[in-house]
């Protein structure tokens, strides 16, 4: 049997400052028949990540923006309702490029199925996914951290930080973060075994804290935030450090960013490589990496941790809570029934 209509959120106006929900529309839209070759899908869980506010602009960046009435992109754990396809079966989990609807029909070549006994389905959009994915590669393949070097991440326990914080511990690093709440910390420090994090609110001088924190300087900093955190981190690389730049969260919702930092002369003392990264970039190795994530969950080594909201029609305001820090590891909307759950 075809569903036939899909509840699907829409860009109606380019927010300025943080999204409003006017920003936003909520429409049921029918859905085209499934031809050869495509799926009928049910979302189960929708991912919300910071990189999607930069797609809501119409400013030059490495994607197109989503036009004006496009739905919002994004990552979907979905099953399959019906299929037109030999690849894939009706009760299938897959991830999906969707993006904020309750259905689609897709295209099968465009989806990658889950295996829903490697681990619960919504790791597929967290440290499975393409935030695991992000730290994994960023970590290795960009911060190139040594044994024994000291490696310092901002926005510390959420999806991409926490991952890359464990990581760099069973890379044999002294690691280091930063995060926005005394719980979050305490999470990074026995939970995911960080050996210092500050909480950047409430520490007072943040760079006396680094200091302290970092004795002997940072080799790696992989930066999430921007900023004035991201500035005080600067001063405190050693020389031949690695800066492995994801993410300026701090900015994403500024009406006056500046593009492109007006003094480079510490990256002369210090001798610092500075490399932006795009998780797309290292496609071709998601599967190795993906499957080692997979392995430190199964022996112990990594742990994750999700906040999810119900309701799909909540996307819009769960949105926010990345920029105002209310999210607690990665950031997940419940759209439909979950059939992994007994
Ligand atoms: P998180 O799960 O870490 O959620 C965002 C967190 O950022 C918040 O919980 C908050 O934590 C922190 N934050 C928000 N505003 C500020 C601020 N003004 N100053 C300091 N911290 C702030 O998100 P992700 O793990 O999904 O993403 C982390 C970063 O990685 C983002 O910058 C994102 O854009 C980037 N990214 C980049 C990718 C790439 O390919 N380059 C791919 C994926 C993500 P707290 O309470 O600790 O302040």
């Amino acid at each position: 049997m075809t569903e036939t209509v899909s509840r699907r959120i829409t860009l109606a106006s380019r927010p300025h400052g943080l999204p409003k929900p006017e920003n936003f529309q909520i429409s049921d839209v029918e859905l085209p028949r499934v031809a050869d070759g495509e799926v009928l899908i049910r979302t189960i869980y929708l991912t919300l990540d910071p990189y999607m506010r930069g797609m809501m602009e119409d400013a030059e960046s490495y994607d197109d923006p989503i036009p004006l009435g496009g739905v919002i992109v994004g990552s979907t754990v979905s099953e399959v309702v019906e299929s037109r396809d030999p690849s894939l079966a009706p009760g299938d989990i897959v991830e999906s490029y969707v993006g904020w609807q309750s259905h689609a029909v897709v295209p099968a070549a465009h989806l990658r199925r889950i295996d829903p006994n490697l681990a619960p389905i919504t790791t597929a959009l967290g440290v499975l996914g393409m935030p695991g994915l992000t730290a994994y590669h960023g970590l290795l393949k960009v911060g190139l951290p040594r044994s024994g070097e000291t490696v310092f991440v901002s926005a510390a326990s959420g999806a991409v930080g926490a991952t890359v914080g464990q990581i760099a511990r069973i890379k044999g690093c002294r690691v280091v973060g930063c995060a926005g709440s005394d719980e979050k910390v305490a999470y990074c420090l026995d939970d995911c075994g960080f050996d210092a994090c500050i909480n950047y609110k409430t520490c007072g001088d943040f760079e006396a804290a680094l200091r302290e924190a970092c004795s002997d300087g940072i080799d790696v900093n992989f930066e999430n935030v921007g900023g004035p955190i991201s500035r005080a981190v600067m001063m405190q690389l050693n020389e031949h450090a690695r800066m492995a730049v994801c993410g300026t969260i701090s900015n994403y919702n500024a009406t006056d960013a500046e593009m492109v930092p007006d003094n480079l002369w510490w990256f002369i003392v210090r001798r610092i490589r500075v490399e932006g990264l795009l998780v797309t970039d290292f496609a071709e190795h998601d599967e190795a990496a993906r499957a080692e994530l997979a392995s430190w969950i199964e022996d112990g080594r990594m742990i994750y941790r999700e906040t999810i909201v119900d309701g799909f029609d909540n996307a819009p305001v769960a949105f926010n809570r990345l920029f105002e820090g209310s999210n607690f590891g990665k950031l997940i909307v419940a759209v439909g029934d979950d059939p992994t759950k007994g």
